[in-house]
């Protein structure tokens, strides 16, 4: 959807409701700040943060300067910040505040003559009295669009109520659900890579396809968000939305075109054919874990029991067989596994194909495996099958070697410096700035993901309720190699 015709003569803003949290010191403010050295933002853009903490303007702007400095480094250009502060301005508000709306609006002034993005970087409960006071101020109407990111509740029921409350103000084509990871260079281009080429296409199926895995693994433990943590654990915080989506992205039919609905209309569908997770079969298609004591990140780490300071069975790794029950995929099993306290923070994706129908090689032809790296390295390797140069008294060898298309250098555009890696929240800002939701989460795809999660949930309370304990800073518990083991694949370590 563009919201350009009906906006065309409305001057831009974009209202950072948290502008003094966590999320918006590491990761907007720095995005905002980037697309404006790049040339993105409307030269009339102006940029209001909302929070509870009063903050003069110089003490303000001291502060997204030097947040901004910390996360860019040296990519930042000299008169980045000359011309990036003056859009700025924050006012102290609190949600409780039943003037909420009337001061924002006073702060606006006449809303008529605007668009604005409202980017809701506080909790979601919060969502609704502020959705409240914006639809009562006036200041929710078409073209205003709000931008929401997770927890998106923590099952159906209760993203439904957030869902529900955002709603009343927004409608859903200018509701943007972040998630991050769509956000990402090499997450887009699972789209290039699949739909812009032909060579993948027709193997992209359980005929040629194996199995998928998807792994997305954290060196850290939970920090200081144990509190939040301890409601939700690894399936919650993770697999209902990041690993899910990359789930989609592999898997879904291609679009009829690239305008936002189409895609989503297919991501959609490979939700609703993952097969259900029962007490039956539970405890042989997943894996939980905690982190017990050991040591990672160099570190001793005492185990999640015992920094929370109280017995848990929240899990802080999941392994699951996902099966999704339709013509492409049925037979082709996607493992997703996700953890903390790992020995490495990677996120990969192994596209792992069938061996050859016969080898006339023995067991030396290996299948051919297209592994594609999101972290740390954005890169995509393709392994195949070569012979072994030289000569061998013992007939052909063969080896597998990696064709790599390896993104930071083969986009390096003008020579040497390869170019800077953006922060994925740049791209999802710049989207919603100019109402494209392609990259964002539709309703009825989060629904979908929590109704599939919720079966796990509830398959865990009855057959499943304690997690095996890792040791920090090892692969994850045994039970995540078994569910592997059980099908004589093993994870791609
Ligand atoms: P935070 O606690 O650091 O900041 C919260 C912001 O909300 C502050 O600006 C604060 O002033 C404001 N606020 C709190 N209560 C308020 C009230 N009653 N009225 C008005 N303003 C109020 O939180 P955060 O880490 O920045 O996270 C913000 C949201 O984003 C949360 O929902 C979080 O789960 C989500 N999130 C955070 C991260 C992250 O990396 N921090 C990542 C993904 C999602």
């Amino acid at each position: 959807m563009s919201l350009s015709t009906s906006s065309a003569n409305r001057k831009p803003v974009f209202v950072l409701v948290g502008g003094t949290g966590d999320l918006a010191l590491r990761m907007l403010w720095p995005s905002l700040a980037m697309l404006d050295q790049d040339g993105f933002l409307d030269k009339d853009l102006r940029i209001i943060s909302v929070a509870r903490e009063a903050v003069d303007r110089p003490a303000f702007l001291e502060r997204v300067s030097s947040a901004v400095q910390k996360r860019i480094g040296a990519d930042l250009e000299a008169t980045t910040l000359d011309q990036f502060l003056p859009r700025l301005s924050h006012i102290a508000l609190d949600a409780s505040d039943p003037q909420w709306g009337a001061k924002l609006k006073a702060e606006l002034g006449e809303p008529d003559a605007l668009e604005v993005v409202y980017f809701l970087s506080v909790s979601p409960s919060l969502f609704k009295p502020i959705c409240e006071h914006l639809e009562s101020a006036g200041l929710s109407k078409s073209p205003n669009r709000v931008i929401i990111e997770k927890p998106l509740g923590r099952d159906l029921a209760s993203s439904k109520v957030i869902n529900d409350s955002v709603a009343h103000a927004f409608d859903e084509a200018r509701t943007f659900r972040i998630d991050h990871y769509l956000g990402k260079e090499t997450v887009q281009n699972l789209l290039a890579l699949r739909f812009a080429n032909t060579v993948f296409e027709p193997l992209w199926n359980a005929q040629s396809i194996d199995h998928v895995q998807v792994s997305v693994s954290e060196t850290v433990g939970t920090g200081d968000r144990l509190g939040y943590y301890d409601d939700y654990g690894a399936l919650r915080d993770m697999v209902q939305n990041h690993l899910l989506q990359l789930v989609c992205l592999l898997a879904m039919e291609p679009p009829s075109n690239f305008n936002a609905d189409a895609l989503r209309d297919e991501k959609v569908k490979v939700l609703r054919s993952l097969k259900p997770i029962t007490a039956d079969n539970v405890r042989d298609v997943t894996a939980r874990g905690q982190y017990g004591p050991g040591f990672a990140e160099g570190k001793q780490v005492a185990g999640y029991e015992a920094e929370k300071g109280s017995p848990s069975n929240t899990e802080t790794y999941v392994a699951i067989k996902a099966e999704i029950a339709n013509w492409r995929w049925a037979g082709t099993p996607f493992y997703l596994r996700t953890g903390k306290t790992l020995p490495s923070r990677t996120t990969e994706v192994v596209i792992q194909f069938r061996p050859v129908p016969h080898s006339i090689f023995g067991s030396a032809a290996q299948p051919n495996r297209l592994v594609i790296r999101l972290q740390p390295d954005e890169d995509i390797k393709l392994t195949v099958m070569n012979k072994a140069p030289g000569l061998s008294a013992d007939g052909m060898q063969l080896q597998p070697l990696d064709l790599s298309l390896s993104l930071s250098n083969a986009f390096d555009g003008n020579g040497d410096k390869p170019p800077r890696r953006r922060i994925a929240y740049e791209r999802l800002i710049l989207d919603a700035l100019n109402g494209n939701n392609a990259a964002f989460v539709r309703r009825d795809e989060v629904e979908a993901a929590w109704a599939w999660v919720d079966g796990i949930s509830a398959a865990w309370a009855e057959a499943y309720p304690k997690p095996q304990i890792y040791p920090a800073g090892t692969n994850g518990p045994m039970s995540a190699y078994m569910l592997l083991d059980r099908d004589h694949r093993v994870w791609n370590d």
